[in-house]
């Protein structure tokens, strides 16, 4: 069912009183309820939990999350699930700034003018993490739409506050976080394929579930990974 925009799992269960639950990462609400309980009673009951679900989503996304970064030397940045230490270059070389490189497997080099605020350097990152997605993106599409079977019609990178992706089946746009860079390629992949998926199924029901089961079979445990990582500020 579906209350104030948030998609709520119902699960029939043999038990006695109902129980809501909110799932890491991306906020997932299930519902497990006493067989003889009606629907409406039901989404009333979700209706008055409504502003603890929304802040237990809100709790997900901030957990783990990072101190916001102040772009200094030796600080830990990350990119495909691996850590990187950053090094700051002031430089007044107009061909050398503003730019990022990964120069080793240990060292992301950021070349900047002297003087650029915290500001400037967290949006010089946030545009190279953008230029990674975009890049790395085609590829993974190609191998997803060709398993799942569908393709959408326009991904978008964004920046998003309390989902790994999302998926308007209408219109067939997938929006996928570009915090998903920072992340390991799997799990990049077990979100692109989830959101494709949704294609096929709007609902995390049992046939969505097979259809993750036979498209990508070890996505529980790539999701489980998912939650175990720090977010990070973007
Ligand atoms: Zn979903």
């Amino acid at each position: 069912m579906n209350i104030a925009g948030i998609e709520v799992e119902v699960i029939r269960k043999d038990i006695k009183n109902i129980h809501l639950a909110v799932y890491p990462p991306d906020g997932r609400v299930r519902l497990a309820a006493p067989a003889d309980v009606n629907l409406q009673t039901l989404e009333l009951y979700t209706t008055s939990k409504i502003g603890w679900i929304k802040r237990q989503q809100r709790l997900f996304l901030n957990q783990d999350r990072q101190s916001p970064r102040q772009y200094v030397d030796r600080e830990s940045h990350y990119y495909l699930g691996k850590r990187y230490l950053l090094r700051v270059h002031e430089t007044d070389h107009l061909i050398r700034y503003p730019k990022i490189i990964l120069r080793t497997k240990t060292y992301i080099d950021m070349y900047i003018k002297p003087g650029f605020s915290v500001e400037q350097k967290a949006e010089l990152f946030k545009e190279w993490y953008r230029t990674r997605f975009k890049e790395l993106l085609p590829e993974l599409t190609d191998k997803w739409e060709g398993i799942v079977g569908v393709s959408p019609s326009t991904y978008m990178i964004k920046t998003m506050t309390t989902k790994w992706g999302s998926c308007k089946i209408e219109t067939a746009n997938i929006n996928l976080n570009l915090e998903l860079i920072k992340k390991p390629v799997d799990c990049i992949e077990y979100v692109l394929a989830h959101e494709l998926t949704h294609l096929l199924e709007r609902n995390h029901n049992d046939v969505f579930q097979a259809y993750m089961d036979r498209h990508i079979p070890k996505w529980k445990s790539i999701r489980d990974e998912l939650n175990r990582l720090p977010v990070g500020e973007i």
